[in-house]
């Protein structure tokens, strides 16, 4: 059966228009030779070929125009922000006014939720969900303790139902119905981090409207893995990160969206800083604050040039793939991938991700049917052999097929070495 597998993989890969993209990533060497097959593009996105390059030029343009690079070359400092968000408005089905490429993800979420959770009178929790990323959790609590508020009170977690894995929309839906004249903001995931599982970004939006809240989106593990409207979404804000499916590297410069439905002068309150200054205004140093119009008066400072330029790189290799093309090579790779452990791997191995692949992304989450122990020898197994998955506490293996760089073969390699284990274990 598993030489029928690779068979199968042989021909998606010779058929596959993306496979060339490959070339243009470094894959790392296995320990003993040869590549590995990486699965954590969910985490730490691979290095395309252009990115040292694009370092370079600022380097470069530092080198010879010192002061005179944020006005003069061919992309000005000054507008570096902007030339990234032109190319960033098509992944994110947003204005570029409505989007701005600064801080990192946590910082981020902070700054937004200073201007996006005003809690007044009756209306002051914050709804996120049970298994949360610890970031989130941690920015949303000191949220409402900056405000005043008991956050074992005021910080409401919403989990799947008992014996459930995955949290449906509708129990979203439920509590905001019957409760949501408490809550004040909503800070929903669009991909839920262990379990792979893929929100109805609309559906939870409009649920949030209708019970009078705000709502925002952390989009870490959504963007450049799953195509997204974020005008249509409907969402008040949201923020992601660049270093996981946008390979921009480690620690990589964040991203937001502020829809601009809350772009009129003097709105929100926010956190301020020279850089969010309406552009007329920035460089006359005047006494007052003038905000930009847009995202971009969130911003504080002036841009890290040299970590934005990997941001340049990797979105003009999304933008040449095609994130519609990417999402259906997607899915064609993790449908392989369920399919080879439906009907190889079931007497061991449990999915967590939904089957339905309108709920997911290209990460599907597993769990070892005999438990923990077993689970963490497989992830080591599949390590030693050059297999790179990860392992979430409790018991969980992540793994992620990235249509930019992942082939149809290494998805096969990863079925048939934890066939071989199984075979060895007797698991
Ligand atoms: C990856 C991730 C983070 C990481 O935050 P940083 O500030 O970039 O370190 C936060 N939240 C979620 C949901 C993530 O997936």
């Amino acid at each position: 059966m598993m030489e029928n597998l690779l068979e199968t993989a042989k021909k998606l890969d010779a058929e596959d228009r993306l496979g060339h993209f490959r070339d243009r990533f470094y894959i790392p060497a296995r320990s003993g030779g040869g590549e590995q097959a990486y699965f954590c593009g969910h985490s730490l996105g691979l290095q395309s070929r252009s990115v040292e390059s694009t370092i370079r030029e600022e380097l470069v343009a530092w080198r010879d125009r010192a002061v005179y690079g944020h006005f003069t070359g061919e992309l000005p400092w000054m507008d570096c922000n902007d030339a990234l968000c032109q190319q960033l408005a098509g992944l994110t089905g947003a204005q570029p006014s409505e989007l701005v490429v600064m801080n990192t993800l946590s910082v981020n979420l902070n700054l937004l939720m200073v201007s996006f959770f005003r809690p007044q009178g009756d209306r002051r929790k914050i709804l996120i969900e049970k298994h949360a990323f610890p970031s989130d959790r941690y920015a949303v609590a000191s949220q409402l303790q900056f405000h005043g508020l008991d956050p074992a009170e005021c910080m409401v977690e919403l989990g799947p139902e008992p014996g459930a894995q995955l949290i449906e929309e509708s129990q979203v839906e439920d509590y905001l119905r019957s409760h949501g004249d408490e809550v004040a903001l909503v800070l929903w995931p669009g991909v839920q981090y262990i379990t792979g599982q893929a929100f109805d970004l609309p559906r939870l939006a409009a649920a949030a409207h209708a019970a009078g809240s705000m709502i925002g989106f952390d989009l870490a593990h959504y963007i450049g893995n799953i195509p997204l409207s974020l005008d249509e979404s409907g969402c008040d804000f949201a923020a992601w990160c660049h270093y996981k499916y946008l390979n921009s590297g480690p620690g990589a410069v964040g991203g937001c969206f502020v829809n601009q439905r809350h772009h009129q002068a003097n709105g929100l309150p926010r956190f301020t800083g020279w850089w969010g200054n309406d552009r007329s205004s920035l460089f006359r140093m005047e006494h007052d604050f003038k905000p930009a119009r847009g995202a971009a008066g969130w911003q504080m400072s002036n841009p890290p040039i040299l970590a934005m330029a990997p941001i340049r790189a990797s979105l003009a290799l999304f933008e040449e793939a095609g994130m519609a093309r990417l999402r259906q090579k997607s899915l064609a790779l993790s449908d392989y991938l369920v399919t080879g452990i439906q009907s190889q791997l079931d007497d061991i191995l449990e999915i967590l991700t939904p089957g339905d692949s309108a709920r997911r992304g290209c990460q599907l989450s597993l769990r070892v049917r005999a438990g923990r122990e077993s689970g963490r020898e497989l992830f080591s197994y599949l390590e030693q052999r050059g297999i790179i998955t990860d392992w979430r506490e409790p018991d969980v293996i992540r793994v992620a097929p990235v249509p930019l760089y992942n082939r149809f073969e290494d998805c096969c390699t990863f079925l048939q070495h934890i066939s071989e284990w199984r075979a060895l274990t007797g698991s």
